[in-house]
C-alpha cells in the first residue's frame, strides 16, 4: 500500500478531532503541499488520564480510527497511532520520517490551543501550520465592532448567516506516502490501544455519512415540529456525535442542510455550536468559571446530588432523563435543559457538579458544548435568564404528552395514564414503588 514520493522531505498530517477525509482543511493542505503524507493520530496521555472511560464513546473512537485507517489505505497511506504526550509523539514522528512540516486543526478548547503552542516551541526546525476545520465560520471571523467576540447570541447569529463559508472541498482521492509508513502504521496498530467493542460498530466518517445523508433525506423536513418531542413523535439529527469527533464536517452538514425545506432551524443549532466556540476562544477561563455574575450563590454539595444523579429524585420527566444518560450515553436537548434547570434551580447546586456528570457520561460529550449551555440554564452563562426555571411537570406534559419516554425509562410508571405519568399521586407512587418529590420529603 505504501507509495514513493521521496524527492521533497514529506510532511506529517495530524488528526485530532476532524477525523474524517471529506472536507478537511489539514488533509488537503497537506496532500496539496506537493509532499508525501504522513498521517498521524495521537492518543493523549494527558485527555485519557482527565476524561473517565465510557466504553461507547470509546468505541466510537476506536471504530472512527479504524475507518479513517481504511480510508487512506485505500488512498495509497496508512493510519500511524502513537500514545503518549502529544506534541513529544507528533515530534518524534515527523523526527522518525525526516519531515519538516506538520499541518494540523486549529481547535478551541483552551488546552488544544496550549498543546499546540507548546508542539510550536518544541518544533524546532520543524513548521507546523494551523487549519480551520471545527466550525462552520472559523471562531473570530465575526466580531463585533467593540469588542472580540459577541456574548448574545441573536446578533452572533444574524452576522454568522451574512458571512460568506468558504466552498467545500471533496476528500483527496489520493494521499501519496513515504517509504516505510505501511511498516509504522502496521508494527503500532498492533499494539496500540484496542477499540473497546460496541454495540453498532459504525462510529466513524463512513457511518456518519450514511446517517447524514439519510437525516437530510427522510428527517430534516419536520426537524422544527419534531425536535423537541420526547415520546415517539420526537426526532433530531443525533449527529452530535459525528460532528463532535469531526467524523462530519460542520460546514459541509451545515451547506447541505441550508438549502433544504427545514434547513433553517437546523442549521440555526449548528451556529449555537459556533458560538460558543468563538466565546471560549475570547473568553477560555469561563468554561468552568461563571461567564456572568449569578444573583444568588450556589450551593456546591449536597446528598441531594446523589438522587439527581441517579435518577430518584421523585420527579418523572427528570428521573428518566438521568437514567436515559446512564443507560445511553445521550439525551434529547429538551431533557439537558429540564434536568440542568432542576440541579442548577430547583435544587440550587453548582452547575459545574452537573456538568462534570455529563462529561463523564455523554458520548457527545464536548466540554465547550456543555459548559456553556449548562451555565446557560443554570443561569449564569451568554444571555441567559437567572430566574427562569423550567417545571418538570409542565415540561412533560408538553414535550412529552403521551407518556411514552418517562415509560420507557422508569418503568415503575408503566401503568399509569398518560394524565398523571408525570405528576403521579402518593397513593400512584406508594403502589409503584416510585420516590416522592424530592423537594417534598
Ligand atoms: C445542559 C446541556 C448540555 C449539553 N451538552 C452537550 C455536549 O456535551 N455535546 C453536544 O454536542 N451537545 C450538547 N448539548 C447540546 C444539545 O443538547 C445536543 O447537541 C443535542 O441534543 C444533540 O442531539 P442532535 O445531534 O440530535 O441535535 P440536533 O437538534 O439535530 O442539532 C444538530 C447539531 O447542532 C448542535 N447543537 C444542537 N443544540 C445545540 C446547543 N444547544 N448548543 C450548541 N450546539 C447545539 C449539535 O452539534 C447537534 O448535533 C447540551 C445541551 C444542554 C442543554
Amino acid at each position: 500500500m505504501t507509495a514513493t514520493h521521496d524527492a521533497s522531505p514529506p510532511c506529517v498530517a495530524v488528526f485530532t478531532r476532524d477525523l474524517r477525509l471529506h472536507e478537511n482543511p489539514m488533509l488537503s493542505a497537506a496532500v496539496d503541499s506537493g509532499r508525501p503524507v504522513v498521517p498521524v493520530f495521537v492518543h493523549d496521555q494527558a485527555i485519557i488520564r482527565g476524561l473517565p472511560r465510557r466504553a461507547e464513546r470509546d468505541a466510537y473512537l476506536g471504530d472512527a480510527l479504524a475507518d479513517l485507517d481504511r480510508s487512506l489505505r485505500a488512498r495509497g497511506a496508512a493510519l500511524v497511532q502513537r500514545r503518549g504526550d502529544w506534541s513529544t509523539e507528533v515530534l518524534r514522528v515527523a523526527t522518525a520520517f525526516g519531515a519538516d512540516t506538520v499541518h494540523v486543526l486549529e481547535d478551541v478548547t483552551p488546552y488544544a490551543r496550549r498543546r499546540l503552542e507548546l508542539l510550536r516551541r518544541g518544533g524546532g526546525r520543524v513548521a507546523v501550520h494551523g487549519h480551520e476545520g471545527v466550525t462552520v465560520v472559523p471562531a473570530g471571523a465575526v466580531r463585533p465592532a467593540s469588542n472580540d467576540h459577541y456574548s448574545v447570541f441573536t446578533p452572533y447569529h444574524h452576522r454568522w448567516l451574512a458571512t460568506p463559508w468558504r466552498s467545500i472541498r471533496s476528500g483527496p482521492r489520493h494521499v501519496p506516502a513515504p517509504t516505510g509508513l505501511g511498516s509504522a502504521a502496521d508494527a503500532r496498530s498492533a499494539s496500540g490501544p484496542a477499540r473497546a467493542g460496541g454495540p453498532s460498530g459504525d462510529g466513524g466518517e463512513s457511518g456518519a455519512r450514511t446517517r447524514l445523508r439519510r437525516w437530510l433525506a427522510d428527517g430534516l423536513e419536520q426537524y422544527v415540529e419534531r425536535r423537541e418531542r420526547l415520546d415517539e413523535a420526537g426526532g433530531s439529527s443525533r449527529l452530535s456525535v459525528d460532528l463532535h469527533f469531526g467524523c462530519l464536517s460542520a460546514l459541509e452538514v451545515a451547506a447541505r442542510a441550508r438549502s433544504q425545506v427545514g434547513g433553517a432551524p437546523f442549521v440555526r443549532q449548528l451556529c449555537w455550536r459556533d458560538f460558543y466556540m468563538q466565546v471560549v476562544t475570547s473568553r477560555p477561563e469561563a468554561l468552568w468559571e461563571n461567564f456572568a455574575r449569578r444573583p444568588w450563590t450556589a450551593r456546591s454539595t449536597s446528598g441531594q446530588l446523589d438522587a439527581w444523579r441517579e435518577g430518584r429524585t421523585g420527579y418523572p420527566l427528570v428521573d428518566a432523563g438521568m437514567r436515559q444518560l446512564s443507560v445511553e450515553g445521550f439525551l434529547p436537548n429538551r431533557a439537558r435543559m429540564v434536568v440542568a434547570s432542576f440541579l442548577t434551580k430547583h435544587l440550587g447546586l453548582d452547575w459545574r457538579l452537573g456538568a462534570r456528570h455529563f462529561m463523564e457520561l455523554l458520548v457527545d460529550a464536548d466540554v465547550v458544548v456543555n459548559n456553556f449551555n449548562w451555565q446557560w440554564t443554570g443561569g449564569t452563562g451568554t444571555g441567559s435568564h437567572p430566574e427562569r426555571a423550567l417545571s418538570p411537570v409542565r415540561q412533560g406534559k408538553r414535550f412529552d404528552p403521551s407518556g411514552s419516554y418517562v415509560r420507557r425509562f422508569v418503568p415503575e410508571l408503566e401503568g399509569l395514564p398518560a394524565a398523571r405519568v408525570h405528576d403521579p399521586t402518593s397513593e400512584d407512587r406508594r403502589r409503584a414503588g416510585y420516590p416522592a418529590p424530592l423537594l417534598a420529603r
